[in-house]
């Protein structure tokens, strides 16, 4: 079927146009709107939100105790200034992006209630066609637009990933997701089992600590954690003295970031040294008596998962006070009462939470095809981890997991930003990413490679994800410090930009 034919198998009665069309109001669409508005001035633009509000992942995750695990100085912005402690509840993470919205006057930018279902670029007319599903009347719409800007995060929002465990029926009690977090768990009193030990399950446990009977954090192989105070000491040191916002931003930003890259070097140089910081920190809240040996010393080089930062210490505190405890084990079955483990030991709950993990949807369940023929992106190699061969007129924001997030976001806008004003200017209408004559004889890879980076999720989806090269602009290499020179050194007129 070609393009016209698809265009008309449904029948939307308009189709609006727009210079640029975003996915997504997460932090990444409103952060791509902000960057439009204030670097392409007079283009339009409209992002497209599946959810009733914006915010993404801070929005749709409700479970008690929600909140970042990287500082808001390089998870916020670089244009606006987090002037609070540096971890943040996901309200407080809401409230600042609400900011944004209203100072920079976004919102009527932005439809919520669209689920994008299929984009189709047309090379005879140079452009996407996209067409939405309107979740309140049920309604399809449709866009034109030259540029598909994708800031559709990288996990599917609708549901989280719960591994099929023997005799789940059985279980007598709820079994929740945190994805799914019902708004009427009742948890007072209640014996909980959180399973798993990411950055979700050192969250909720403390949360649930606080009212619960006893919760248990049971795991299969233990989590590097890192610990200290919710605070940045130059930044409450530049407060004391008065100076300006803006500048305590700027400048503690700069301090976190060059400490997490000496961090960083640290775990990939000198692996044994960065374990022991990471343990002593641990060991300085539970004390030498406890098992940290058997319950948080992973198998693995630090920073091969993400490390979460816990706040004060509140996880730990929660295992001190007996509150909260650790299991490592193995689930052999679910039973009426609770999780029989292969040691044989039975853990009895009334509650059961799978903080196991995202279902990776990298192109937000979107359609894809490119003149007629139906797009997997896994055929295309990525160029820096934005865009990708034989895809024109396409980014997609995939950010940082070894830093903020965000980071990324304004890196990649600071990108697209100059090469819509480069191709205004050249009066070019494609830019399509292609292998130059010296990269054919490249070797191409996984998206990432597991040495470096392997949490669960990107393991089960890595088959769905664009292929990397072994050269810098053919890979997302997960290096903010040096991403930070190279993306505003790219060379517009670079011949991996096939333009017409
Ligand atoms: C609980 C939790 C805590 C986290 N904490 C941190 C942290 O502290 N630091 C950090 O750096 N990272 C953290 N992350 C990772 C986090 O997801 C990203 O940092 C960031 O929030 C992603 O923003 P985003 O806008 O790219 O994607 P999302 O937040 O996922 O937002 C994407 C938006 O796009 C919309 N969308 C997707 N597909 C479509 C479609 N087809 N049509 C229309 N709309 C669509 C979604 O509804 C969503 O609103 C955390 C993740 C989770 C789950």
């Amino acid at each position: 079927m070609n393009v016209q034919s698809q265009i008309s198998a449904s029948s939307p009665a308009t189709t609006e146009h727009f210079d640029v069309l975003i996915a997504g109001a997460g932090i990444s669409g409103v952060g791509a709107a902000y960057h439009l508005t204030t670097q392409c001035p007079g283009t339009s633009f409209v992002a497209l939100e599946t959810q009733k509000t914006f915010g993404g992942t801070w929005s749709t995750h409700r479970y008690p105790g929600i909140r970042s695990d990287s500082d808001l100085h390089t998870f916020g912005y670089r244009f606006k200034p987090w002037t609070s402690a540096p971890i943040a509840s996901a309200a407080e993470i809401l409230k600042y992006m609400g900011e944004v919205i209203e100072e920079n006057d976004l919102s009527r930018h932005i439809r919520y209630q669209h689920t994008i279902t299929s984009a189709k670029w047309s090379s005879a007319q140079n452009l996407w066609t996209i067409e939405a599903t309107r979740t309140d009347t049920g309604e399809t719409v449709r866009f034109t637009t030259n540029f598909f800007w994708m800031c559709q995060g990288y996990y599917r929002h609708t549901e989280g990933y719960t591994p099929e465990w023997k005799d789940m029926a059985r279980f007598k009690g709820p079994i929740v997701h945190p994805q799914k977090w019902p708004d009427d768990l009742d948890y007072n009193n209640k014996r909980i089992v959180v399973i798993g030990s990411g950055a979700t399950a050192a969250t909720l446990i403390p949360a649930l600590a606080k009212d619960c009977a006893h919760v248990t954090m049971l795991q299969r192989s233990p989590t590097y954690f890192r610990t200290g105070r919710n605070a940045i000491e130059i930044a409450e040191q530049l407060r004391l003295l008065q100076v300006d916002e803006k500048w305590i931003h700027e400048i503690t930003r700069r301090k976190i970031l060059f400490d997490q890259d000496a961090f960083t070097r640290k775990t990939f140089e000198e692996p044994e040294a960065a374990k022991k910081d990471l343990l002593s920190a641990v060991e300085a809240y539970l004390g030498k008596d406890y098992d940290i040996a058997t319950h948080f010393t992973p198998k693995y080089r630090p920073w091969r998962q993400r490390i979460a930062f816990i706040p004060d210490g509140d996880l730990f505190q929660g295992i001190k006070s007996g509150k909260a405890s650790v299991v490592t084990d193995e689930i052999d079955r679910f039973t009426e009462k609770g999780i029989l483990l292969k040691s044989g030991k039975e853990l009895e709950a009334d509650i059961i939470i799978t903080a196991t993990g995202f279902n990776l949807s990298a192109n937000g369940d979107i359609e894809f095809a490119v003149d007629g023929k139906k797009l997997d992106f896994a055929d295309t190699v990525t160029y820096r981890g934005m865009m990708f061969t034989g895809v024109p007129n396409l980014v997609w924001v995939f950010g940082y997991f070894r830093a903020s997030w965000t980071l990324r976001v304004d890196l990649v806008a600071d990108f697209v930003c100059k090469l819509l004003n480069h191709m205004k200017q050249t009066g070019a209408r494609k830019v399509t990413p292609a292998l130059r004559p010296e990269d054919h004889n490249m070797p191409l890879l996984p998206w990432i490679d597991p040495e470096n980076f392997n949490p669960g999720y990107m393991m089960r989806g890595m088959h769905l994800l664009p292929k990397r090269g072994d050269k810098p602009e053919w890979q997302h290499n997960q290096d903010y410090w040096a991403e930070k020179d190279e993306f505003p050194a790219i060379d517009m007129n670079d011949h991996v930009f096939v333009y017409a």
